[in-house]
């Protein structure tokens, strides 16, 4: 039978508590604690970083974030490449559009990396701060509610037993499934795609660009991020065809879409992190209840299309900080914080409702299929290359390459 019990923390007590490691925590953790003197307590269910590539780009308005908490040479130096251009290409055809991703008076860089190594760097990065304690392998499995307010966690530690800590606020940054949001009584509705996305890593063709790739075809397109030695492939898969990409062997599955694209004739398919992702989307109706708060998927799921569930989750991470940040450095208790919390969500929910909508409309056009959509990929894409056509793509891409706030 487990037990609960309180263990002092190492510095005997927490400000806050962070459940969850991911992109949306760890930046969190990282924001807080570079701009204040506060003791920061993160914990996650898995053993370390994360292990599946689940998002790659790190879009300007990230970048900028990043260079302001210190923590985008860290980046650099863990391999990330910067891209300048995305390109469509037809199975057929060719290149259709070669757009710059460089907007006037925006001079933060597009990055990429793999999504595992941006969690340990984000980490990392926070640690290094000496006020953040990290703790792998422990799962909250509820919140400590006192006075009808979150005061804490209970986790189930590896000897077998419970652990309860308490600290003035307890952020859930734990993911679509979040416990933390279920312990508050908040659901987050989920409308689910009639498409998933097939993820597998490919080797790099010699002299391949450091470009970001869409290639076009009727049974589905394939998002391509370029890597170190290797190109990360995000193949779309209508749900009747879904079976077809849950058994055989790597090389087997990248035979079923290696027809879409002459990039990936004779390319090899790497063993590991091959996954089938299921699609929704989704928008909590509150963002904070008895006195904790949420971030990241915990919130709200999109359509991964535009690339923007990790820039969502970390911008919130840096409103939230700059919103609560100050308080609790003033010494703010609890009861103090739903004055911040209301103006988070004022800040952040009309962006993420947008970004939703957005990734849901470039979702519908990337999931077309049939016989009819190879003409229309090419005349939208033939007018997207005219003078009137690169007014609209700057207007597209401005809205994803520029801060919100
Ligand atoms: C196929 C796919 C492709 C994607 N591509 C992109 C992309 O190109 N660009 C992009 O920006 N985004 C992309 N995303 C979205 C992106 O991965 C997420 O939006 C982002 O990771 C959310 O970060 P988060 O920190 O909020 O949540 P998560 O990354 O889900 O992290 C939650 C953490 O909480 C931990 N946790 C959960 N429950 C508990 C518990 N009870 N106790 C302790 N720990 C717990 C988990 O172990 C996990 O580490 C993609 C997503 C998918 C599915």
């Amino acid at each position: 039978m487990s037990r609960s019990h309180t263990v002092p923390s190492r510095w005997g007590e927490f400000d806050v508590i962070v459940v969850g490691a991911g992109v949306g925590g760890a930046a969190f953790a990282l924001a807080l604690t570079h701009a204040h003197d506060l003791r920061v307590l993160v914990v996650d269910r898995h053993t370390g970083p994360g292990n599946i590539n689940r998002g790659e780009s790190l879009l300007p308005p990230v970048t900028r974030l990043l260079a302001e908490w210190g923590a985008l040479d860290r980046v650099r130096a863990a391999g990330a490449l910067t891209v300048a251009r995305m390109q469509f290409h037809h199975h057929r055809a060719g290149l259709l559009l070669d757009v710059p991703l460089a907007l006037p008076g925006v001079t933060d860089p597009y990055l990429v990396l793999p999504h595992p190594e941006i969690e340990r760097v984000f980490v990392e990065a926070a640690a290094a701060t000496s006020r953040v304690e990290m703790r792998y392998g422990q799962r909250v499995t509820r919140i400590v509610v006192d006075g009808g307010r979150a005061r804490g966690i209970a986790l189930d530690t590896p000897r077998g037993d419970e652990e309860e800590i308490r600290a003035r606020l307890v952020v859930g940054a734990d993911g679509a499934a979040s416990t933390v949001r279920a312990a508050l009584g908040i659901e987050l509705p989920r409308i689910p795609y009639g498409h998933a996305l097939f993820i597998l890593d490919i080797d790099r063709p010699p002299g391949h660009p450091d470009v970001l790739r869409t290639e076009l075809h009727p049974d589905g397109g394939i998002l391509v991020v370029p890597g170190v030695n290797r190109l990360g492939l995000a193949a779309l898969v209508h749900a009747c065809d879904e079976r077809l990409f849950r058994s055989g062997s790597s090389a087997d599955k990248l035979a079923r879409i290696a027809h879409r694209s002459p990039l990936l004739a004779g390319r090899r398919a790497a063993p590991v992190g091959i996954h089938l992702y299921k699609l929704w989307r989704g928008h909590a109706p509150r963002y904070a209840a008895r006195g904790a708060v949420l971030l990241g998927d915990a919130i709200h799921v999109i359509n991964p299309v535009m690339a923007q569930g990790m820039t969502m989750a970390i911008e919130d991470a840096a409103a939230l900080a700059h919103h609560v940040g100050p308080a609790l450095a003033c010494g703010a208790v609890n009861e103090d914080l739903d004055g911040p919390f209301a103006a988070y969500e004022r800040e952040r929910r009309p962006i993420n409702a947008g970004v939703i909508r957005w990734s849901h409309w470039m979702s519908r056009g990337f999931a077309l299929g049939g016989p009819g959509v190879d003409v229309l990929h090419r005349r939208v894409f033939g007018l997207a290359n005219s003078p009137l056509g690169r007014v609209a793509q700057r207007m597209v891409w401005s809205r994803f390459a520029t801060s919100p706030t």
